[in-house]
């Protein structure tokens, strides 16, 4: 068998999953790369060309089968070449009885004294949590740097001087080396996985499936199998526990327990269910019976108008720090006011500029409409004021006033509403009231991409045309927030 540093990737990244390696070994089909994720793998490959340049002159082995690079990265070697560029090395071992093949290499090999530092660029701002432990979301890194230093082990038997990580902030944050022990274990899974008879079960998850090439089979298999995994609440450890325990679908598992004894059973890691049991069990009853159930009035405040208020934001891994590029606003109620967008332009000044902007627009409603609830879902939006008082200040008091007067949708539905759908994003619960969009295409992650497209485009016309997108989206964000405010209003009554 073999076996190569992606298929760690593909075991940790989007996110930890066993299942990705055994549908992989499977030819199942997987859907396109989002537009986002070709944006990203675009800015990590600029970021690791910036840093070659800075490195003088190299030997460049990226051409060529892995064999004929694991040969010319030998010779590289041997001739103690200075800078290696995606040097490839190769062993053979068996673990658990597999004879197995392992490929793996590193962006850079740099030579130090008689030895080589293993360095790899990754576009992460920062490697380690505060308690200076490696992050859970970059140990797909930790893995792949030290596979390369076991198999740099192997081939020339001393450890390499060094492992570093070089980060999107243009630092070298140090990895130190196990010997490899852990990268041994993921192939042990990897291994498992692609030997198995049957498929294995994996819970699918809201994050953990969002950004998977299997999205679409797992996401349609669960809904057809009506899996125990969709029922809000229920994480992936007690997903788990429960299918341990054969109840594998929302129907059965309101015959099986009563609120205490769901409250008394535990996860895969010994945690009761405790006070969830009884939103548990009531949320699975709404999935089973394809219904509403209405929990208590939704606490919404009666106005003639209310503001829509939704963001769209880059986040720090793609920008030296995060920010908004869209401030949308609009009255809708008694009186219908105009959409009014803040775009941040390209420019140097464009963040400062769509803030003021947007606190202008801001104050003109406030002028006219007195305090008026801007209602948005989720917390992105108050996160994001905070933000940008600190950054630019509020000389006005503006945005403070906005944040008096701030109303989120998400807590208000989720106390009131048991929706027969799998969790409580706006996309969900805009689908299960039945709005209708007309981009075909649309989201956060799709709209960065397009701003992007939009930043690096000369071309005028079509740059207005990909902005123009971009604010329809946002526009029906905010239909879809009134549209989900109507709906409850509706429930309230
Ligand atoms: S879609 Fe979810 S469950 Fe399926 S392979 Fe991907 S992460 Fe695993």
């Amino acid at each position: 068998m073999q076996l190569t540093s992606k298929d760690i990737t593909s075991l940790h990244k989007p996110s930890e999953c066993s299942l990705r390696i055994y549908l992989g070994s499977k030819g199942t089909p997987k859907s396109e790369p989002a537009s986002l994720e070709k944006l990203i793998n675009k800015f990590a490959k600029q970021h690791e060309q910036n840093h070659l340049r800075t490195l003088g002159n190299f030997m460049d082995l990226r051409e060529g089968s892995l064999d004929q690079r694991y040969q010319e990265t030998g010779y590289a070697i041997t001739d103690k070449e200075e800078i290696l560029y995606q040097p490839i090395l190769y062993a053979k071992t068996v673990i658990d009885k597999t004879e197995i093949e392992i490929y793996g290499g590193a962006d850079f090999f740099i030579s130090e004294k008689d030895n080589y530092i293993i360095r790899d660029c990754k576009m992460i701002k920062n490697l380690r949590n505060n308690k200076g432990k490696i992050k859970k979301e970059h140990l797909n890194i930790e893995l792949q740097i030290t596979l390369c230093a076991w198999l740099f082990e192997q081939n020339y038997k001393i450890e390499p001087s060094e492992l570093q990580i070089f980060t999107k902030s243009n630092q070298i944050e140090k990895i130190p080396y196990d010997g490899g022990e852990k990268a041994l274990i993921a192939l042990k899974e990897i291994i498992r996985m692609r030997t198995l008879k049957k498929t294995p079960y994996s819970p699918v998850g809201v994050s953990k499936c969002g950004q998977c090439e299997f999205h679409n089979h797992c996401w349609t298999n669960a809904q057809e199998k009506h899996d125990i995994a969709l029922v809000y609440e229920v994480d992936q450890s007690l997903a788990i526990a429960l299918h341990n325990k054969k109840i594998k679908t929302y129907d059965e598992i309101e015959n099986a327990f009563t609120v205490e004894e769901l409250a008394e059973f535990k996860n895969i890691n010994g945690a009761r269910v405790g006070k969830k049991a009884e939103s548990i069990l009531r949320n699975a009853k709404a999935m089973a019976e394809d219904t509403e159930i209405i929990i208590q009035s939704p606490e919404i405040p009666i106005h003639d108008n209310y503001v829509m208020f939704d963001l769209e934001g880059i986040p720090s891994n793609l920008a030296d720090e995060e920010m908004i590029y869209l401030w949308g606003i609009q009255v809708y109620g008694k009186i219908k006011g105009e959409f009014l967008p803040s775009v941040a332009s390209f420019k140097d000044d464009g963040d400062e500029i769509a803030w003021e902007d947007f606190l202008n627009n801001a104050n003109k409603i406030f002028k006219k409409f007195g305090d008026i609830p801007f209602v948005h879902w989720a917390s992105y939006e108050k996160t994001q004021l905070n933000r940008y008082i600190e950054r630019y200040g509020d000389n006005k008091g503006i945005a403070e006033r906005i944040k008096r007067n701030l109303l989120d949708l998400l807590p208000v539905t989720k106390k009131s509403i048991a929706i027969p759908r799998e969790g409580y994003s706006i996309k969900v619960v805009e689908k299960h009231i039945g709005f209708k969009r007309t981009l075909d295409e649309y989201g956060g992650d799709w709209a960065i991409a397009k701003y992007f497209e939009a930043k690096v485009n000369n071309d005028f016309t079509r740059q207005k045309q990909l902005i123009d997108e971009i604010l329809l989206y946002n526009h029906e964000d905010l239909d879809s927030t009134w549209a989900v405010l109507e709906w409850l209003l509706e429930r309230k009554k």
